[in-house]
């Protein structure tokens, strides 16, 4: 679909209305000034008279000459800069072109005009404003044409979170850690984390480990001297548990010595995502450290489907791990699902949730697949079958209504670029026991301090709520290389971060 707007001379708007033309369509161009054969032509006007800023759209079908018009104005207190208006006209644009396409293809984006992938930050921000949840509902309505169905979610979703975090938003000046550990058996194809086959790469793995072994010492020795806390630890990756027992009880053995109150941590998870690396020597190592929460990732229960993806483990085997955990003391186990995975529709979905239910985990994160650039299945795209929108969208709410008949309750979500049938992610939870680690790196009410191989960092301050990112380096080679220097940008970083808000 190629579309020529007139009217729009700044080329910041060509981004916003590129990303909510991806909403409708897979494979788009737009632009404000020159195109050649375009099929729609958008006609926009926008005016600032203080308080009021007014946008008109008149959306044109080349092809068959068809018009389709729509407007929208709102006041706005004044504003502080010119960069603060651009911000409001821009939205304003997009809300005027939002109604527009939705007229023009039927098609009603539940999530309105919204591409940012945190819808729930939008309600938190309302509630620590102090509006009321019927105002603030009507305002997202209103703002940004999300549906009453998201809008209804979303509130869900804030409920759980600060039922379960009451001090949610005073924890910005504690911390949460993630570990990134890049190796996995093998490689999926759906999969862009840093993940390597561990297999012939035991060299790589032990130096690894040891620049690991040094990040969390370093840190370590930064926040006992801070006196800063850590509300929760996530080892992540890849899969933490590719590596061997005697490598994981060393590594928690360094959590314990070097991060501050370490039994004061609210939660400690550790990915046990692919089920051929669990074994009951790891399971003991977990327990000896009272790592209390895993995750073992079915994705899907047919075989072939796997087998497609590349996960080269059975279903039995994913069961039988499940059983093995549960019998070992595992008492907070989550599942990951995939929605859309190539080959699959409703009746496999379906088959899924039923072998899920044999198995009631305490949590349940339905994902939809997305396609990410630099995965295997985008770069070969036409080898892999999804299912459309529709039956995407049917299998979605089969997740959504499963889940509630089941007692299960969502307590995060997150969209995605390029997700199937521009849906979302949502972690389910039976009630007391959603993960923490999972809030808080959603709603990013405080800093995450990245850890290893492809960790990204993400810093917030604690007075301002301004947002740096830093990610170590994804491949273990340049990690190994430069991981003390990694580890000394991100205590400046922190320095300045925490030194500045407590005065020092
Ligand atoms: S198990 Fe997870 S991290 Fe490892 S390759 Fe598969 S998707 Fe990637």
């Amino acid at each position: 679909m190629r579309i020529l707007f007139n009217g729009l001379g700044d080329d910041r708007f060509n981004r916003p209305l590129q990303l909510i033309t991806n909403l409708f369509y897979e494979d788009s161009e737009v632009s404000n000034s020159q195109l050649e054969n375009p099929d729609l032509i958008v006609d926009v006007q926008y005016e600032y008279s203080n308080p009021v800023i007014s946008t008109y759209a008149k959306l044109t079908d080349v092809k068959s000459g068809i018009e389709y018009e729509g407007s929208y104005s709102k006041e706005f207190p004044p504003f502080d800069n010119d960069k603060e208006l651009f911000k409001k006209i821009k939205n304003a644009v997009s809300h005027v072109y939002v109604t527009v396409l939705q007229d023009f293809t039927g098609v009603i984006q539940p999530w309105g005009m919204l591409t940012g992938i945190r819808p729930t930050k939008l309600l938190h921000k309302k509630i620590r404003e102090g509006v009321s949840p019927g105002f603030a509902h009507k305002q997202l309505k209103e703002d940004y044409l999300i549906t009453d169905e998201k809008i209804e979610l979303m509130q869900q979703i804030v409920d759980r979170q600060l039922t379960m975090v009451p001090d949610l938003y005073q924890l910005q000046e504690e911390v949460s850690i993630y570990i990134g550990i890049p190796f996995c058996p093998t490689k999926c194809a759906y999969c862009t984390f840093p993940a390597y086959a561990i297999n012939g790469r035991q060299g790589s793995v032990h130096s690894f480990l040891g620049g690991l072994h040094y990040e969390m010492r370093e840190m370590g020795r930064w926040l006992k001297e801070n006196n800063i806390k850590i509300t929760t630890v996530y080892f992540g990756g890849g899969t933490p548990t590719s590596i061997s027992a005697e490598e994981m009880d060393m590594l928690y053995e360094e959590m314990y010595q070097s991060f501050p109150a370490v039994e004061n941590i609210r939660e400690i998870t550790v990915e046990a995502g692919r089920p051929d690396t669990i074994t009951p020597e790891k399971l003991e190592v977990l327990k000896k450290w009272n790592i209390d929460r895993i995750s073992i990732n079915p994705q899907s229960y047919i075989q072939e489907t796997l087998k497609a993806i590349g996960r080269h483990h059975t279903v039995e085997e994913t069961i039988d791990k499940f059983h093995l955990a549960r019998n070992m003391g595992m008492n907070n186990i989550n599942m990951d699902l995939i929605i859309g995975l190539p080959g699959e529709g409703i009746e496999e979905f379906n088959y899924t949730l039923s072998e899920t239910k044999k198995l009631m985990p305490e949590s349940l994160t339905v994902h939809t697949l997305s396609f990410k650039r630099a995965s295997e299945m985008t770069r070969n795209k036409k080898r892999y079958k999804v299912a459309g929108r529709e039956e995407v969208i049917d299998m979605m709410n089969n997740a959504s209504s499963w889940t509630k008949e089941n007692g299960y309750v969502p307590y995060y979500l997150y969209r995605m670029k390029n997700i199937l049938g521009n849906l979302e992610n949502v972690g389910y939870s039976l009630p007391g026991q959603e993960s923490i680690y999972n809030i808080m790196i959603m709603e990013e009410m405080q800093t995450i301090i990245g850890l290893g191989c492809g960790a990204a960092s993400k810093f917030i301050d604690p007075v301002t709520g301004k947002i740096t990112q830093f990610a170590n380096p994804k491949d273990p080679k340049s990690y190994n290389d430069h991981f003390v220097e990694y580890t000394n940008k991100k205590i400046d970083i922190l320095n300045n971060l925490f030194g500045v808000s407590k005065g020092v």
